[in-house]
């Protein structure tokens, strides 16, 4: 799915493996480990966190 990227307001279907920053768009390949807080208090929820290369921040992800 690569047609026009316009005001699309729900998420993107990723092409890729990994999911997308939310920032600039690139692919979030490096998984990071999730802080000692979350861990402990919403380890349930399906987030995963990442790295963004571009940025140089980290951002969680939902699924
Ligand atoms: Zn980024």
């Amino acid at each position: 799915m690569e047609s026009t990227i316009d005001n699309q307001n729900t998420e993107n279907k990723i092409v890729g493996k990994g999911p997308l920053c939310p920032k600039c768009k690139v692919e979030l390949a490096h998984r990071v480990k999730r802080g000692f807080l979350f861990k402990r208090i919403l380890s349930w929820l399906p987030v995963k966190r990442y790295y963004c290369y571009k940025c140089k921040r980290k951002h969680y992800v939902w699924g």
